[in-house]
């Protein structure tokens, strides 16, 4: 999914380089809808770029560690300042109101993006400093392969393919 919405993004979007780091030796599953994570990818991303300045980069970085698949969206822009960063996962909170009016959209974008990732028990936070831009870093628990079987199972049974975003 991730691969994909990457793609996505630089067709839409061909003056930006966005990257994808791939740090994944080996399979890694979480479980998640697949339109739930194309959602919160476009979310992230479209920050990304909307926020942007000079630096038109985003590089959005997959791996794993003991107990979670991560996920980080990071951006070269114009960053948020330390008293901002925990409200900007608040509905309709947006740092400068009238500049970010100019870009567009409500302030709600992340407050789905963090919804979405507390429905399945993972988190999302951010790193960021003013001028130098942000991270935004998502974090889903680790399935166990047991509960990966029975998962695999119910999708062979239901023909659906919902509980296999992230693989490799
Ligand atoms: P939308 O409803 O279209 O998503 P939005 O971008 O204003 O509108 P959020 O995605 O919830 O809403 O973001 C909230 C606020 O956080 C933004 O208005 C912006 O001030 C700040 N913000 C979000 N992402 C970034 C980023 N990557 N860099 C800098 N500021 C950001």
């Amino acid at each position: 999914v991730t691969t994909q919405v990457v793609g996505d993004m630089q067709m839409i979007h061909p003056d930006f380089a966005i990257t994808l780091e791939d740090e994944l030796h080996d399979a890694a599953w979480a479980q998640i809808y697949r339109n739930h994570m194309e959602q919160i990818l476009i979310i992230l991303i479209d920050n990304a770029i909307k926020y942007s300045r000079n630096r038109k980069e985003v590089h959005v970085s997959l791996g794993v560690s003991h107990n979670s698949v991560d996920l980080a969206i990071q951006d070269f822009g114009e960053g948020i300042a330390p008293d901002d960063v925990p409200r900007v996962f608040h509905r309709f909170y947006r740092v400068d109101k009238a500049r970010s009016r100019e870009k567009g959209g409500n302030g709600l974008g992340l407050s789905i993006a963090k919804q979405l990732v507390d429905g399945y028990h993972g988190s999302i936070s951010v790193d960021s400093a003013i001028g130098s831009g942000s991270v935004f870093r998502i974090s889903l628990p680790l399935l166990t392969d047991e509960r990966r079987a029975e998962l695999q199972k119910l999708d062979a049974s239901t023909g659906e393919d919902a509980y296999s975003a992230i693989e490799k």
